[in-house]
């Protein structure tokens, strides 16, 4: 389009904060980021109660400085603080929230960078269950630098209604080295720099024209105390999964279920779609929002 900047140079002054703010008509978010757009001081912000998040001109709202112990009745912070579980290993692996609230199903599906196209017979199944099936799907920056199309393909399925798409944020370089132990890869590799892995990434799927989730998949699902506590601070919650389709892992009802639309695991995907086709995928499928 003539006239528009290059995506990457639309969102500026990018910073996280934490800030409670309130509209002329009465509502009540929690400010997590400001930023620029296009010249616009804008706000992103998250419902605390439905964890829903919004793009809001800052000009719109008063916002004063706030903590996570002044919030800490908030379902949001309940959600970023969830109670220790004993049954719980400290493992390295799968970090973060696994398995949902009540029942049906939470499917979601990571965009980790690839050189293959979308694997579009995925999203056709779910909008076949009807108008605005949820879906949760955490991009990686590496993935929407090489996936335009696929990407404005996903944008169209949101816009059109056919899918509710909540765009979690699965780090911008998705650093991995085959073959190489989980305790020394992923985000675990040295020289990650966390903010910078979340921040660009948020940045590109603002650009694009979507609102970031509260919502932040680690690669490979691997991350020590440290990471999530680093995470944490930026308020994302970390999800992990207890579905993942691809290891065998059925889902039962409030699973989180992982497949990886990206081409590269066309197994899970297969899965997906038998589970979904016999009936035994559990049902409803629900928003990720109403998870935690
Ligand atoms: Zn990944």
């Amino acid at each position: 389009m003539p006239g528009v900047p290059p995506t990457r140079e639309r969102v500026r002054a990018y910073a996280p904060v934490f800030e409670s703010c309130a509209s002329e008509s009465g509502a009540a978010r929690l400010a997590i980021r400001r930023m620029s757009v296009d010249g616009t001081p804008l706000i992103l912000t998250v419902d605390p109660q439905s964890l829903q998040t919004s793009l809001e001109r800052a000009a719109c709202w008063r916002c004063q400085e706030t903590s996570d112990a002044a919030q800490a009745e908030t379902r949001y912070l309940k959600a970023l603080h969830p109670p220790q579980d004993p049954a719980r290993p400290p493992a390295l692996v799968n970090a973060g929230l696994i398995h949902g609230a009540g029942g049906g199903a939470f499917v979601t599906g990571d965009l980790c960078p690839s050189r293959k196209p979308l694997d579009r017979a995925f999203f056709e199944e779910l909008a076949a269950q009807g108008p605005r099936t949820p879906v949760m799907l955490a991009v990686s920056g590496g993935w929407i630098a090489r996936h335009g199309a696929d990407f404005a393909w996903l944008r169209e399925k949101a816009r059109s209604g056919a899918l509710d798409i909540a765009w979690a944020n699965h780090s911008f370089s998705h650093p991995y080295v085959r073959r190489l132990p989980d305790g020394r890869n992923y985000f675990l590799r040295p020289g990650v720099d966390v903010d910078r892995e979340i921040f660009e990434t948020e940045k590109l799927i603002i650009a694009q024209g979507e609102t970031p989730s509260v919502f932040f998949r680690f690669p490979g699902l691997v991350a020590d105390a440290a990471l999530l506590e680093n995470v944490r601070s930026r308020h994302l919650i970390a999800l992990g999964a207890d579905s993942w389709l691809a290891l065998g892992l059925r889902p039962r009802p409030g699973s989180i279920v992982l497949v990886h639309p990206n081409g590269n695991e066309p197994v899970g995907i297969k899965q997906f779609l038998r589970l979904m086709q016999s009936g035994a995928m559990p049902s409803p499928l629900r928003p990720i929002d109403e998870a935690p």
